[in-house]
C-alpha cells in the first residue's frame, strides 16, 4: 500500500497498486477483498456479544439481588439462595437475548443505509456497495457523495472536501491531482481524499489507497473502539430510576430490620425481610423489554418506509411539535414537466404545441436549458430532466447538440447561488431562479435579436414570472452570451465561480410539480396532531404559496433573504406564524430551526443536499430523503425516507407516539407491581407475617409480569394517538398519570392482598405455606386484571392484541406449574383446590370496581403532559 501516495505521480500510484485508470476486473477485486476485507468501520458501531453479557450486570439493581442472595445463604437459605442466583443469571440471559437481537436489528437497518459507491470495473462504471471496494479500485466522485475509503485523486473538477470530520478544519478543502511534495500533515494533503469525508463541491475520480480499518478514519475508530453509548434519553431515565429504586430500597430495609427486631422478630425473618423488599422493588424484567420494544418499533417503521438510524429519534418523533418540510419530490412529485416556455413577447404551451410552430426563439431556451444541464433524458434532476424532456419533445437531438457542444467549464448548481453556468467554448449559458438570472442580464432575446434590458423590460419579466408561478409552475430563466470572457474565477483555486451581469436572457420555462395526492390528507392529520408544518423551500414565493394552497397549509410566507434581516428574538416572535418560507438557503434551515427550539418546539426538519447536513445534525429529527438525498445529508440524519414522500414522516411520528404509549403502559404496569410488592411485604412484616418471600418474587417479576410487559410492547396504537396533542420531552415518562396509576392501581392491590392475607391467618401467629401460596397466586391473578385496565387508560382496544392472550395464558401455566409440580417445594407453595380459586375469584371482583375508580379518576383529573411550545393555530 503507498503510504506516501500524495507524494507520488499518479502513474506511480497506479503501479504500486497495480491498478490503471479504467480500474480492476471483478475477479482481482474479488481477490483483494479476500485478503484487505470489508470496506468497513468495524470497530465502534457494533457491540460484541461479550460487551452485552457485561452489560447486563452491570446495574445496581443486580448487586442488590446478588447481596439478597448472599444474605440467603447466611440465613441458612441455600435454595433461595440458589434461586435468586438461577433467576439472575436467567435475567442475564433475558436481557442478552433482547440486547442481542436489538443490536441485530439496528446493524440491519444500518446497512440498508450504508452507502454505495461508483466504481470503474472491466472497464465499465457500476454502482456497488461501498463496504464491498478494495484497494486499487477506480471511484468517480460527485458532490454530495461521502468519499468511501482513502483515495488519490488522479482527476478533479473543481472538486472541494469538507475534511472537518477527520481534521476539524470546517472550511472546505480544494483539491487536486497534483502530487504534494513536502510530507505535508493530512489536512494539507490535498491530492488525497479520505474516507468518511464529504464532497462539497465538484467532481472526481480518485484510486483507492486503503479501505476499511487501514484509512485514517478507521485507524481513529480503532483508538475509540466501543466508545460510543447509544442509549437513549428514556432508558437514560429509567436507568436512573433503577438506581433511585435500589437506593430508596436499600434505605427502607436498613430502616425495617431495626424496626423489626425492635418489635420483637428474629434476625433472620428480618434479615429474610430486608431480601424480600430489595426484590420486590427492582423491575427486573424492565431494561431488556424497553430495549426491544424500541427495536421492534424501529422495524416496523422501517416496512414503512421510515428508516430510523439513531435510536433516540424514535422518542423525539413522539414529542415532534413542528415539521419543518421540504417542497420539492416531499409535498410535490417531484416529477417535474415543462408545460409552459417564455419568450420575450410569447408564451408557448408545449402540451399544444408541435414541432413545426416552435420559433428558434423557444428553440435557445430549451437548447441553452439543455446544455446547462447534468441530467439526461433517463435520469438526473427531476428540473433539468424536465427541460431536457422538453427538449427532446419539441424535436431537439440532446445527444447531438451535446456532441456537437462539448461542455468546457461549468460553474456548478448550489442551493445558495440558487443557478449554474456552462462554457462551451465561447457560448456561456446559465440557468436558474429567475430573480437572480436577471439581475446577471444587460440584454433580452427579442424578434430582432438581443436588446438592452430596461428595468421596465425587467419588470414585465418579473410580472410574467409572477404569473406562472400562481399556476403553481416552477420558474426557471435561461441566459446565454457568445462572450465567454464573462466568466468570472476564484483568485485562490482559479475556479469558474461568477459571471458578470452581461448576459442576454432568452426566456423561461414554467414546470409543474403536482402536489402527492395522499399529502393534504397526511397534513390535515399532522395538524389534529398539534403539529404545524412549515414548508421551507428553496423555491419561488408565489410557486410556493400556490402549492401550500392546495395542500391546506397557511398562506403566511417569508422569504429567505428576510430571515437573514430579522435579529434571533424577532425572528423567534414571527417565525411561529409562518407557514411557507421560500427562496431559503440551508443556513436560512439552521436559523429557523434555532428560533422554533429556542420557543420550546420539538422539530423535524428534511433535506436533501450537502449543505442541509448542519440543519439535519441540529435538528430533534433530522429527516433525509432516500431517493433524491445526497450521501452527506443521510449520514447527518435520524431518520431517511425511503420514498422521499411527507406521507412518511407523519407516519413514522404516529409510530413514535404508538411506541412511546406502549413503553409507557408497561412501565406503569410493572412499577405498580412493584410499589404494591413492597407495600405488602412491608405491612405485613409489621404483624408478624412474611409473605412474597423472595423467590415467589422474583417470578412475578420475571415471568409473570415479564411477559405481559413485553407483550404490551407490541399493543396496537389507539386510536386517539394523532387526535391528542404532542407529548413534552421535557416530562419524561413518569408522569403526572404514570404516579397517579402507579399510586391509586398500586394501593388497590395492597389492600385487597392485604385483606385476603388477614381473612386467611385470622389472628394466627404466623405465616402458613397455604396462606402464602393464596397472596402469591392471588397477586399473579390480580396483576393481569390490571393489564387491561391499564389499556383502558390509554385507550386501547380490549381484545385487539393476540400476544397479550398468549403472554397471560403462559404466565398462567407457569403459575399452575410452581402449585402442582414438584416445583412447589422450591417455591415454598402449596396445591390450591376448587374453594381457594373460587376464593381469588372473589378477590378480583373486589379489586375491579377499585382499579376503575382509580382510572376515571385520573382521566378526569390528571391532563396528558402536552408539550410546552406555542401550540399551532
Ligand atoms: P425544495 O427546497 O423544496 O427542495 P427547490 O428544489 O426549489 O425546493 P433548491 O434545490 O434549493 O430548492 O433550488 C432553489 C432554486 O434554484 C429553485 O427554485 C430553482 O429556481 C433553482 N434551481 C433548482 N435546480 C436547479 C438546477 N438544476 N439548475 C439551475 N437552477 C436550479
Amino acid at each position: 500500500m503507498p503510504e506516501d501516495a500524495h507524494m507520488q505521480s499518479t502513474t506511480d500510484v497506479f503501479s504500486a497498486l497495480d491498478s490503471a485508470p479504467d480500474g480492476l476486473s471483478e475477479s482481482e477485486a474479488r481477490n483483494r477483498r479476500e485478503r484487505h476485507g470489508e470496506n468497513d468501520i468495524t470497530q465502534g458501531s457494533k457491540r460484541a456479544p461479550l460487551d452485552i453479557v457485561v452489560a447486563q450486570f452491570d446495574s445496581a439493581l443486580i448487586w442488590v439481588l446478588v447481596a439478597a442472595a448472599g444474605l440467603s445463604l447466611w440465613a441458612g437459605h441455600t435454595v433461595d439462595a440458589v434461586l435468586i442466583t438461577v433467576i439472575v443469571v436467567v435475567n442475564g440471559l433475558f436481557g442478552f437475548v433482547q440486547d442481542y437481537r436489538a443490536e441485530e436489528t439496528l446493524e440491519s437497518l444500518r446497512e440498508l443505509t450504508a452507502p454505495t459507491a461508483t466504481v470503474r470495473r472491466d472497464g465499465q462504471t457500476v454502482d456497488i456497495d461501498a463496504t464491498e471496494l478494495v484497494p486499487g479500485d477506480v471511484v468517480e466522485l460527485k458532490s454530495g457523495d461521502v468519499v468511501p475509503a482513502d483515495g488519490r485523486l488522479i482527476e478533479g473538477r473543481s472538486i472541494e472536501v469538507d475534511e472537518a470530520a477527520l481534521t476539524g478544519e470546517s472550511a472546505p478543502v480544494s483539491k487536486g491531482c497534483e502530487p504534494v511534495d513536502t510530507d505535508a500533515p493530512l489536512a494539507e494533503r490535498e491530492s488525497m481524499v479520505y474516507k468518511g469525508t464529504n464532497v462539497t463541491r465538484g467532481s472526481g475520480v480518485a484510486v483507492l489507497t486503503a479501505t476499511g480499518m487501514d484509512t485514517e478514519v478507521g485507524a481513529i475508530a480503532r483508538e475509540l473502539a466501543g466508545t460510543e453509548e447509544t442509549d437513549t434519553p428514556l432508558q437514560e431515565e429509567l436507568d436512573s430510576l433503577g438506581r433511585t429504586l435500589g437506593i430508596g430500597v436499600v434505605i427502607l430495609a436498613a430502616l425495617v430490620i431495626p424496626l423489626l427486631l425492635l418489635r420483637g422478630t428474629k434476625l433472620v425473618q428480618a434479615g429474610l425481610t430486608a431480601i424480600s423488599l430489595a426484590v420486590a422493588a427492582v423491575p427486573e424484567g424492565l431494561p431488556a423489554v424497553v430495549t426491544l420494544t424500541l427495536a421492534l418499533g424501529v422495524r416496523a417503521m422501517a416496512d414503512e418506509n421510515a428508516l430510523v438510524r439513531r435510536l433516540p429519534a424514535v422518542e423525539a418523533l413522539g414529542s415532534v411539535d413542528v415539521i419543518c418540510t421540504d417542497k420539492t419530490g416531499t409535498l410535490t412529485e417531484g416529477r417535474m414537466s415543462v408545460t409552459r416556455v417564455w419568450v420575450n413577447d410569447a408564451v408557448v404551451d408545449l402540451d399544444v404545441t408541435g414541432e413545426e410552430s416552435l420559433s428558434d426563439r423557444i428553440a435557445i431556451v430549451l437548447r441553452g436549458g439543455t446544455l446547462c444541464s447534468d441530467a439526461t433524458l433517463d435520469q438526473g434532476d427531476p428540473t433539468e430532466q424536465a427541460i431536457v424532456m422538453a427538449a427532446d419533445k419539441t424535436g431537439i437531438n440532446v445527444e447531438r447538440l451535446r456532441e456537437e457542444n462539448p461542455r468546457t467549464d461549468e460553474i456548478p448548481f448550489s442551493s445558495e447561488r440558487k443557478w449554474m453556468g456552462t462554457v462551451h467554448d465561447d457560448t456561456v449559458y446559465i440557468k436558474g431562479a429567475p430573480e437572480v438570472i436577471l439581475s446577471k442580464c444587460s440584454h433580452i432575446l427579442t424578434e430582432d435579436g438581443p436588446t438592452d434590458l430596461t428595468s421596465d423590460r425587467a419588470e414585465e419579466v418579473r410580472e410574467q414570472v409572477g404569473t406562472f408561478a400562481d399556476d403553481a409552475l416552477r420558474v426557471l430563466a435561461v441566459a446565454y452570451t457568445e462572450d465567454a470572457t464573462v466568466v468570472e474565477r476564484d483568485d485562490v483555486t482559479g475556479d469558474a465561480d461568477d459571471v458578470s451581469a452581461d448576459l442576454t436572457l432568452a426566456g423561461l420555462v414554467g414546470m409543474i410539480d403536482p402536489a402527492r395526492d395522499e399529502v393534504a390528507d397526511a397534513i390535515a392529520a399532522t395538524k389534529r396532531a398539534g403539529i404545524d408544518v412549515k414548508m421551507v423551500t428553496g423555491d419561488n414565493v408565489r410557486t410556493a404559496a400556490a402549492i401550500a394552497g392546495e395542500l391546506g397549509l397557511g398562506q403566511t410566507v417569508m422569504e429567505g433573504r428576510d430571515v437573514e434581516h430579522l435579529s434571533d428574538e424577532e425572528l423567534g416572535e414571527r417565525v411561529e406564524a409562518i407557514d411557507v418560507f421560500a427562496r431559503t438557503s440551508p443556513e436560512h434551515k439552521v436559523r429557523i430551526l434555532q428560533a422554533l427550539q429556542a420557543n420550546g418546539h420539538t422539530v423535524a426538519m428534511t433535506g436533501d443536499g450537502v449543505n442541509d447536513a448542519p440543519a439535519l445534525k441540529n435538528a430533534d429529527v433530522g429527516v433525509a430523503m432516500g431517493i433524491r438525498g445526497t450521501d452527506v445529508a443521510k449520514q447527518a440524519s435520524d431518520v431517511i425516507l425511503l420514498d422521499d414522500n411527507y406521507t412518511t414522516i407523519e407516519r413514522a411520528v404516529e409510530r413514535g407516539r404508538a411506541i412511546f404509549d406502549n413503553i409507557w403502559k408497561f412501565v406503569a404496569y410493572l412499577l405498580s407491581a412493584n410499589i404494591a410488592e413492597v407495600a405488602i411485604v412491608f405491612l405485613a412484616s409489621l404483624f408478624g407475617y412474611l409473605v412474597l418471600p423472595a423467590v415467589q418474587l422474583l417470578w412475578i417479576n420475571l415471568l409473570t409480569d415479564g411477559l405481559p410487559a413485553l407483550a404490551l410492547g407490541a399493543d396496537p396504537q389507539s386510536g386517539d394517538v394523532m387526535e391528542r396533542p404532542p407529548r413534552d420531552p421535557d416530562r419524561g415518562i413518569v408522569d403526572g398519570r404514570m404516579l397517579g396509576l402507579v399510586g391509586g392501581a398500586g394501593a388497590v392491590s395492597t389492600v385487597v392482598m392485604l385483606g385476603l392475607l388477614f381473612y386467611l391467618l385470622r389472628g394466627a401467629p404466623a405465616i402458613t405455606p397455604y396462606a402464602m401460596t393464596m397472596v402469591f397466586t392471588g397477586f399473579v391473578a390480580l396483576e393481569f386484571e390490571k393489564l387491561y385496565v391499564i389499556r383502558w387508560l390509554r385507550e386501547t382496544p380490549t381484545f385487539s392484541n393476540p400476544w397479550l392472550a398468549l403472554a397471560v395464558g403462559v404466565s398462567l401455566v407457569l403459575q399452575l406449574a410452581v402449585l402442582y409440580t414438584p416445583l412447589n417445594q422450591y417455591f415454598g407453595t402449596v396445591p390450591l383446590g376448587l374453594a381457594d380459586w373460587i376464593l381469588i375469584g372473589t378477590v378480583l371482583t373486589v379489586a375491579l370496581p377499585g382499579y376503575l375508580a382509580v382510572v376515571s379518576a385520573i382521566k378526569r383529573y390528571i391532563p396528558i403532559a402536552a408539550a410546552t411550545g406555542t401550540s399551532p393555530r
